[in-house]
């Protein structure tokens, strides 16, 4: 195997965090103390992207409990609230209480149940909201067994042992009760889950690791269904195949890079380090988990297939400047197309739609220009050791392409990763293949794909 310790780094950072404005920012970060301080190049979306349904869209989608507002609205008869005002006051009750520690609001839950029964058993004349009481009913019986898991895990403590069962809760509640509704409770498992992991970080490093390994398997785990898309199918396998290659590592945020020497032990020969949050911090689950491991497989696979700097460039390396321009030029429009498609597809919800074009406005930014500035910086930090070559080749050649394709110039490191990852959200989240937007995503993922075989060959 080929150990270039020169070509290593450039990370694309990806991350997301509930509970804010989409945005993306950018910084710089050393990836291993072999490394000068702050000279590794880094990108990073501090995206945000809310809540995303989670849940194919033809599956039927259980409320979760509503607010006080959208009770009252649901079983508004017209005239006054008065037998139904106890079911009223307990549901606000439980809105009120916080999730940790769960048993006040299991309690609550419970009472509130009682108001509904209480309220089932009047007569028809006297009870006219019935109907919406029933469907209350309905989803507090979801949404209880839930509440139960996770007092089950709250009792574990901050131990290892409750990092799985999180994950899994996590996923079950995005499932089962989707976005928007079920933000304030994906949103807490989230916290919980970096509470408990962000604590166990320093000592836990290999039982944190072969969490983020197991995603490796979850994404292999999409080949052996049968929907998956052609495209999609062959996007995987180019990416799976290099998984011998790469150390999974367990970091707070994501990131691919050539192995240095503090991995050196424990990526054990292998070339590249992919660094993925064990968990998902963003209230999003295992399908952004799997978008962002595909996002950075992919970075590592155009390494491969362009050896274009330690910049992992999307482009031959013998390409004229003035055909890289070219090529940028064609991959804005491309990425311009898609946005439109985006914007206008009816098989998204608003908040999908709102986490792909984070990433699609993303691959579109002018990052050039600060990875030029960062491998300059390297160069200097590095003098006289085996990196600085690869440093100064990297900054010579995003100086030169940023100077002559100032604008939206990410295109030439960010195109393949978004596209794939995109591919990989749209499969996971069970979007109809027959939508335009989807369509155009596996034309772009298709040629994408090809000029990367056709770059190996
Ligand atoms: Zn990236």
């Amino acid at each position: 195997m080929v150990r270039d310790a020169a070509r290593r780094s450039t990370e694309s950072r990806f991350r997301l965090h509930s509970g804010k404005v989409p945005s993306v920012r950018h910084d710089l970060h050393p990836i291993d103390s072999t490394s000068p301080p702050n000279i590794v190049a880094l990108q990073r979306i501090v995206g945000n992207h809310a809540l995303v349904k989670l849940v194919r869209p033809n599956m039927p989608h259980l409320q979760r409990l509503p607010s006080l507002a959208d009770f009252q609205e649901q079983t508004d008869t017209g005239g006054e609230r008065v037998k139904i005002t106890a079911v009223d006051d307990r549901l606000s009750t439980y809105h009120s209480l916080k999730y940790d520690p769960v048993d006040q609001k299991l309690e609550a839950i419970g009472r509130l149940r009682e108001a509904c029964e209480l309220y089932l058993n009047y007569g028809d004349k006297q009870a006219k909201r019935k109907t919406g009481v029933r469907a209350l009913m309905q989803t507090i019986s979801k949404e209880v067994p839930l509440l139960e898991k996770l007092g089950e895990i709250q009792k574990l403590g901050k131990v290892m042992a409750a990092v799985r069962p999180y994950i899994e809760l996590q996923d079950r509640v995005l499932k089962e009760l989707p976005y928007g509704s079920s933000g304030f409770f994906s949103t807490h498992l989230s916290e919980a889950i970096s509470f408990v992991v962000n604590d166990l970080r320093k000592e836990h490093t290999d039982e944190l690791d072969e969490i983020a390994g197991e995603d490796l398997t979850r994404l292999e785990n999409l080949l052996e269904d049968e929907k998956l898309p052609t495209v999609t199918r062959k996007v995987l396998n180019e990416l799976l195949a290099l998984k011998d290659d790469i150390y999974l590592k367990d970091f707070h945020k994501s990131g691919s890079h050539i192995t240095g020497a503090i991995d050196e032990e424990k990526a054990d020969g292998k070339k590249y380090v992919s660094e993925q949050k064990a968990f998902s911090d963003e209230g999003l689950g295992t399908p952004a988990r799997l978008g962002s491991l595909t996002h950075e497989l992919t970075h590592i696979s155009v390494g491969e297939s362009y050896d274009n700097t330690i910049g992992f460039l999307v482009f031959n390396k013998d390409l004229t400047v003035e055909a890289i321009v070219k090529l940028g030029q064609k991959r804005v429009a491309q990425v311009k197309r898609l946005l439109e498609l985006l914007r206008k597809s009816r098989s998204l919800t608003e908040k999908q739609k709102t986490l792909i074009k984070g990433k699609l406005d993303y691959a579109m930014e002018s990052k050039l220009g600060t990875y030029a500035s960062s491998f300059s910086l390297g160069v200097t930090q590095s003098k006289g050791t085996k990196y600085e070559e690869g440093y100064r080749k990297a900054a010579e050649k995003f100086t030169q392409v940023k100077n002559a394709f100032p604008m939206g110039n990410s295109v030439l490191i960010e195109y393949d990763s978004v596209v794939n990852q995109t591919l990989v959200y749209l499969h996971t989240w069970g979007v109809p293949e027959t939508s335009n937007f989807y369509k155009e995503i596996k034309k772009v993922a298709q040629e994408a794909y090809e000029d990367r075989a056709k770059a190996r060959n």
